[in-house]
Parts: C-alpha cells; sequence; structure tokens
C-alpha cells in the first residue's frame, strides 16, 4: 500500500517517518507532542482540536 500523502497533517512537514491517523500522516515529532500534552500546555487545545479533524473530520 503507497502513502498517498507524506505530509504531516500538524506541522507540515514531509517526512518518512511517523503514524497514519484515518488517513491523515503525523510525523514523529508530532505524535510525541500529543502523546505527552497537558491541558497546562498552551498548545493543547490547538493540539486536541486538529486530532478531532483528524478522527471525526470536524471543521473548526
Ligand atoms: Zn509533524
Amino acid at each position: 500500500m503507497k502513502i498517498l500523502n507524506n505530509l504531516c497533517f500538524m506541522c507540515g512537514e514531509s517526512t518518512s517517518d511517523g503514524i497514519i491517523l484515518n488517513g491523515e500522516k503525523i510525523c514523529k515529532a508530532c505524535e510525541d507532542k500529543i502523546v505527552n500534552i497537558t491541558p497546562k500546555n498552551l498548545n493543547y487545545d490547538t493540539y486536541k482540536d486538529q486530532i478531532k479533524i483528524i478522527l471525526f473530520n470536524q471543521q473548526v
């Protein structure tokens, strides 16, 4: 199976490693951020919204 989109959905970086979540590419760096982020982090809401878009195809 060929990866159609090699650009990270979160940061837009072109990278070969990372995960595919519901058809969207997430690079290793962003994956780590998502895994380790806490609600105290300033970027928490941004990441949460982007994950929501990926998982549920919600537009914000
Ligand atoms: Zn990324």
